[in-house]
């Protein structure tokens, strides 16, 4: 057997920087038993994926388990459209993988840099009013609980048990293995165009409706939005890897950067700037690329993150509220708002908890003028009964949560039988699930 890489005295940081601390126990266990062992051995144990979550989930003050070593492909049944994998495979090694055996995965979010298994305990997302968070991609997948115990829990079997513990927070015990359902490979039409927000406002049924994944990028201080829309097809891909280079690399790291920091220097300069940069959306772009190239962005710089999901019904007010919230304030920011839509499902802690939704992301680079920002953006959320993204920042008010998830007494119950000592708690799980 071989040893677990294991490390004292550890340094957790999250990609943000925004949450750090030292770590007494860090393992990267490489099989089944050596993490069941790791469990066993400790009275506090927290998971971390990739640590892209800006919330405070993977503190600890015993041991950390990390499964960059747990990371392989364990079968693909292709007639079945399922993949089996450890759960500490990144989500861009899946679609790499899957790329080679012409299948991919169903649907993704802005990046793929996370694990698997951190993604769906977060219950992460994509765009597209017909597709549920990752989460639902899931068959089956393996828990080990705080005595050691393994259960499997597949959709199909007790649905009730999986519609509640699929979306765990890590609070439920160690995933250990997934089954995904996957599809076919194929690539997308994307057309992004750059209209009027009153426009997007008095179109949004139409472009939700018309649609396979659409999602759009709101530049504060600026008029108008950019709109993107991806159609699934077959046909061939026709983007050009120039293009690719020249707007991924070049235009949104070097010269977007650039712009960043003379807007640090210069806040004042903010709107400015975002106006210059929404004109590189005036040529319409219009090209086919395999699906996982264009679900994801180019590697967005460092910052501050929160999003939250209400219902879809709502989409028109809150988003004009929240043009009129930042219009009428001296918030100067100097990053997109991310706007996208969820179909609802009946996992007991997911934000689009019974409920088809839209998300709202409000973002800003750099710290300064973050906490004002965020209180805004909450008191308007909290007034259209949002439900926060849990992998992002929030500050939690318990009665609250209560009211927005109406099965956490029942997630509660798992929980004290999947882990009656609490071993899998820290601090802000203690303080989501509380009464
Ligand atoms: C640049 C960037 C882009 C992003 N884009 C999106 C997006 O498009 N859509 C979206 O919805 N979110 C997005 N996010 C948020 C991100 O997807 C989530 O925060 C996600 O949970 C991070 O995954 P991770 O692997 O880094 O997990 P971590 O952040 O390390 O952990 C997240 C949670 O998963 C738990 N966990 C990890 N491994 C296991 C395991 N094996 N068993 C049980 N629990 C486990 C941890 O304990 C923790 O509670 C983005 C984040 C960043 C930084």
């Amino acid at each position: 057997m071989s040893l677990i890489t294991s490390q004292k005295n550890f340094r957790f940081r999250n990609w943000a920087g925004n949450q750090q601390s030292a770590v007494p126990h860090y393992y990267q266990p490489e099989t089944e038993e050596q993490l069941t062992d790791i469990i066993k051995t400790h009275g506090k144990v927290r998971m971390m994926g990739t640590g892209h979550s800006w919330s405070a989930l993977c503190h600890t003050d015993e041991a950390l388990i990390n499964l960059d070593k747990y990371n392989k492909v364990i079968s693909l049944d292709k007639e079945k459209k399922q993949l089996t994998i450890q759960a500490g495979i990144k989500l861009w090694q899946i679609s790499d993988y899957l790329d080679t055996q012409g299948m991919a995965l169903i649907n993704l979010g802005s990046i793929s840099r996370q694990s698997v298994a951190g993604a769906i305990s977060t219950a992460t997302h994509g765009s597209g009013i017909g597709y549920r968070v990752l989460a639902s991609q899931v068959q089956r997948f393996t828990l080990i609980r705080a005595d050691g115990d393994k259960i499997v829990l597949d959709k199909d079997g007790d649905k009730e048990t999986f519609d509640l513990a699929i979306i765990n927070l890590g609070a439920l015990g160690v995933i250990s293995e997934l089954t995904l359902n996957i599809t076919e490979a194929f690539r997308l039409h994307e057309q992004t165009v750059a209209i009027d927000f009153d426009e997007m406002l008095a179109r949004l049924d139409e472009l939700l409706q018309t649609t396979d994944h659409f999602k759009m990028w709101w530049f504060p201080h600026v008029s108008r939005i950019v709109l993107y829309r991806y159609q699934r097809t077959q046909a061939a891909v026709n983007d050009s890897r120039f293009r690719q280079w020249l707007m991924d690399e070049v235009l949104s790291v070097l010269v977007y950067r650039f712009l960043v920091f003379i807007g640090n220097i210069f806040r004042g300069l903010r709107p400015l700037f975002n106006k210059l940069l929404i004109l590189s959306f005036n040529k319409p772009l219009d090209r086919i690329e395999r699906s996982f190239k264009v679900f994801n962005v180019a590697d967005p710089p460092i910052h501050r993150e929160a999003e939250w999901a209400f219902d879809l019904k709502d989409a028109k007010e809150v988003l004009g509220a929240y043009r009129k919230m930042i219009d009428e304030s001296d918030h100067k920011i100097n990053f997109i708002q991310e706007v996208r839509f969820v179909k609802g499902d009946e996992y007991a802690l997911s934000p689009s908890y019974r409920r088809d939704s839209i998300w709202i992301g409000c973002y800003l680079i750099g710290d300064k003028g973050w906490d004002e920002l965020l209180a805004d953006f909450e008191k308007l959320a909290v007034k259209y009964n949002g439900r926060p993204h849990w992998g992002k920042e929030y500050n939690i008010d318990k009665e609250y949560l209560r009211k927005q998830y109406p099965l956490l007494d029942e997630f509660q119950k798992l929980r004290s039988t999947y882990d009656p000592a609490g071993k899998f708690s820290n601090p802000m799980i203690a303080a989501i699930l509380a009464k």
